[in-house]
């Protein structure tokens, strides 16, 4: 970037054999950035205001890494390999906030982490693009994808950050959280993601708070796509999860039910879960109930 002292810094990282720029995130007027494809996986702290590079740090004990997220008021950063699953889990760390005033950036591992279905089942998932918590920490929306997936794969998906428990998932090219992309050829890919109150700022002809990056990759004339979403977090609202079928995600349970099933009504509300659709309740694990769907009754 023209007047930006950019070349001296990418000479250092060029040291430690890196490549690959991943999904970065801002924290405390911090700009953290990954870089993998290299000798070495680093991740890279920037001064925001200037773009100037301050610190970095190697990680060793992952082997690709192609994003990171930091929880903002506690400064734990997150990040994985390409894929998560019981082998490549999400890796914790806290980063030591006396030093970062002083613009060195040190990491202590803290601990691992794996992402499950609401029944307890670990989620396994390739393709890892970006993470984005949200402004109170307690959730994180996560994009993946590759523009050579099945169509399922790719998308964004909301996490409850300490239980590790899906909340939500975007569909490709339907319904209120709809993230669209044509896998194979035109070769669409999902890319980074960031979460940004834009509703209440002067960014022009942008709002909405949640922004997901899909590139198209034409080798020679790449389009960019920035899709925005509005997020509703108050109690008030009424999401549109509320759907036709309720399942009990209690462990002795794990069975989903037609809305006005009778049995439906005892499940205790920290263990609800609404889906639209029979379809994505057994998915997600879910047995159909003995009475009020009694097709998909398996257990
Ligand atoms: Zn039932």
């Amino acid at each position: 970037m023209p007047g930006i002292e950019g070349q001296i810094h990418m000479v250092m990282i060029d040291n430690e054999g890196v490549g690959d720029m991943g999904d970065i995130d801002w924290f405390n007027g911090y700009i953290f950035v990954p870089f993998s494809g290299g000798r070495k996986l680093v991740i890279a702290l920037f001064s925001a205001s200037d773009l100037e590079m301050k610190s970095y740090v190697i990680l060793e004990d992952l082997s690709d890494i192609g994003w990171c997220a930091v929880q903002p008021h506690t400064g734990v950063l997150v990040t994985s390999n390409s894929s998560i699953n019981r082998e490549n889990p999400v890796h914790l760390y806290q980063i030591n906030l006396s030093l970062l005033e002083s613009d060195v950036l040190s990491l202590e591992p803290i601990c691992t982490k794996a992402f499950a279905k609401p029944n307890g089942e670990i989620i396994e998932m390739c393709c890892m693009q970006g993470v984005t918590f949200i402004p109170d920490g307690s959730m994180l929306y996560l994009i993946k994808g590759h523009f050579d997936d099945n169509r399922t794969n790719g998308g964004i998906r909301l996490f409850d950050f300490l239980s590790g428990i899906l909340l939500a998932r975007s569909r490709n090219g339907s319904g209120s959280f709809n993230f669209a992309y044509d896998v194979g050829a035109p070769y669409e890919e999902p890319e980074g993601i960031t979460y940004w109150d834009l509703d209440a700022k002067s960014a022009p002809g942008i709002k909405g708070q949640l922004h997901a990056f899909m590139l198209d990759n034409e080798w020679s004339t790449d389009d960019i796509y920035l899709k925005h979403y509005r997020v509703y977090f108050d109690e008030e609202y009424q999401p549109p999860m509320r759907g036709k079928y309720k399942a009990n995600r209690s462990k002795d349970k794990r069975e989903v039910h037609t809305a006005d099933c009778s049995w439906a009504d005892n499940i205790a509300l920290k263990n609800e879960i609404w889906y639209s659709t029979v379809g994505e309740a057994l998915e997600d694990g879910y047995d159909g109930c003995a009475h009020c769907l009694k097709k998909y009754h398996q257990r």
